[in-house]
């Protein structure tokens, strides 16, 4: 499923369902971004990528976000930034923050940057 344009090229975001380690994890990626096991079973870019646009569906579960959803990915292609919804421990209260898109890690949190509800 085709979500929207890459940030840094031209390239179609494409969603793909993945299994890593057991877990059922979407995988938004430009399709110029593709990744391919090499002969030391190291997941990398394949030698035709010319682009890192990818983000992963879990990469904010360290903030107890679950996962991260198609239309959240659409506005963050056509807007630059998102507001996700992140968690504390357990118990604690939920807070927001902005998100945009990080060329290392695929999406970056703006931690100083307060969120008017
Ligand atoms: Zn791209």
């Amino acid at each position: 499923m085709i979500i929207g344009k890459c940030p840094y090229c031209d390239g179609n975001v494409i969603s793909q369902k993945i299994n890593v380690q057991g877990q059922n994890v979407i995988v938004y990626a430009c399709e110029h971004a593709r990744k391919e096991y090499d002969l030391t079973e190291s997941y990398v870019f394949s030698a035709e990528s010319t682009c890192r646009f990818r983000i992963y569906s879990n990469a904010l579960k360290r903030w107890n976000k679950r996962s991260i959803g198609h239309y959240e990915i659409k506005s963050l292609l056509e807007e630059g930034q998102i507001k996700v919804r992140l968690h504390g421990r357990k118990g604690t209260r939920e807070y927001f923050k902005y998100a945009i898109t990080d060329e290392e890690y695929g999406i970056s949190i703006l931690w100083d940057e307060e969120v008017s509800l």
